[in-house]
């Protein structure tokens, strides 16, 4: 069987990372890269840390509007797939690379075969939010992480098509979170190149969606949050808004904070496993302080992963620094025995399911 998995953006390189390991050993896969995100802490460092096969296409397709890079996707992976004839395609979460390949295979008559499917928001204020839908509308196998993503399903009527398999977020935190260590063994590159080391305590910030960063002032409500902690607040800034934060770091005194370019997998799940607490817009990287019990604090509108908001271990803010201050200071509880991620194996389901199209 042939397999054309379409890959584009960091999260996705971590989930390839965990299903194209097994995918490999059962079948012939055909790696494209669209090129969404190509710089190399964004892209190669991923594939060097995490052994993922080099792309066999990459497809140099990034920035733009939203519209323009889906619409030169779209055209690029359509001559892929022609080439290629693959009995099906594999995407992964909600990207435009996403939407772009699903689009692609399916006007071509292939099916398609969607990995973290089902996660609604519910507002299309949120950019992702329709490459959830129509990504999700055109597959023939959904294959959602968590009971909620099925629910969402089940209100639109496609469940008939949907499995639970879990998260392959958990697998990748489980196999490779003893092979980052401690934090402090990994080195930081700061914005002139200069070389930062791990403070012993410290605090995680990661921000880069727009909704967070496109108004400076919002960005700075949260990094005046984060600055004021009881420890440094070690930041890795992705290029989307690397100047906004340049520009308020000159601007502002902001010394309780460690700014870097953004780091490679194994040193981000070190900084999750060993920091105090978490204060992010990511979606996996709050999964990811749940997987390690740290507590966060998200500064989004929108809950996209319902299952960390429990016990104040996962809490929304708004980007203000009062407000992100007083959800950190809450307490949370933790019981051990509840794991609505899965069981670490959600890799291999989504192959199964994948070969059974
Ligand atoms: N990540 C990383 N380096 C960083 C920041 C994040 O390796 O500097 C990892 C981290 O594991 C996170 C994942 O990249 O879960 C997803 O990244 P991102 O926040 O870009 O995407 P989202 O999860 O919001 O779609």
């Amino acid at each position: 069987m042939k397999i054309v998995t379409v890959v584009g953006a960091r999260p996705q390189f971590i989930k390839a990372a965990v299903v194209s390991r097994i995918l490999r050993k059962q079948a012939e896969e055909i790696l494209v890269h669209t090129g969404q995100h190509h710089d190399y802490n964004m892209s190669d460092v991923f594939f060097e840390e995490l052994e993922i096969p080099k792309p066999d296409y990459n497809l140099g397709i990034s920035g733009g509007s939203h519209g323009k890079m889906t619409g030169a996707m779209l055209g690029a992976i359509e001559e892929v797939l022609m080439k290629e004839k693959p009995d099906a395609l594999l995407v992964y979460g909600d990207t435009n690379s996403t939407l772009a390949a699903a689009l692609a295979a399916v006007k071509l008559h292939i099916p398609v075969c969607h990995a973290e499917a089902g996660n609604r928001l519910g507002s299309f204020d949120n950019p992702e939010e329709v490459n959830r839908i129509c990504t999700d509308h055109v597959a023939r196998k959904l294959l959602a992480c968590t009971e909620s993503a099925m629910e969402f399903l089940k209100h639109e009527g496609i469940a008939d098509r949907a499995v639970l398999v879990g998260d392959p977020m958990y697998d990748a935190f489980c196999y490779y979170g003893d092979k980052a260590g401690m934090a402090q063994n990994h080195v930081l590159t700061g914005f002139n190149g200069e070389k930062l080391s791990v403070p012993e305590k410290f605090y995680y910030l990661t921000c880069h969606r727009q909704e967070n960063t496109d108004d400076p002032e919002k960005l700075l409500n949260i990094l005046k949050a984060v600055n004021s902690l009881d420890a440094p607040c070690v930041y890795p800034v992705h290029p989307r808004n690397r100047q906004t934060v340049m520009a308020l770091r000159g601007e502002y005194a902001l010394k309780n904070m460690v700014f870097c370019e953004p780091v490679g997998y194994l040193t981000s799940v070190a900084l999750v496993k060993n920091a105090e607490k978490i204060v992010t817009d990511s979606g996996g990287l709050q999964r990811e302080a749940f997987f390690a019990g740290k507590q966060c604090v998200t500064v989004f509108d929108y809950v996209v992963w319902p299952e960390t908001m429990t016990a104040n271990r996962n809490q929304l803010a708004k980007p203000d620094s009062q407000d992100i201050l007083t959800k950190l200071s809450a307490e949370q509880v933790i019981d051990p025995a509840y794991k609505p991620f899965g069981d670490g194996h959600a890799g291999d389901k989504i192959v199964k399911e994948l070969l059974s199209i």
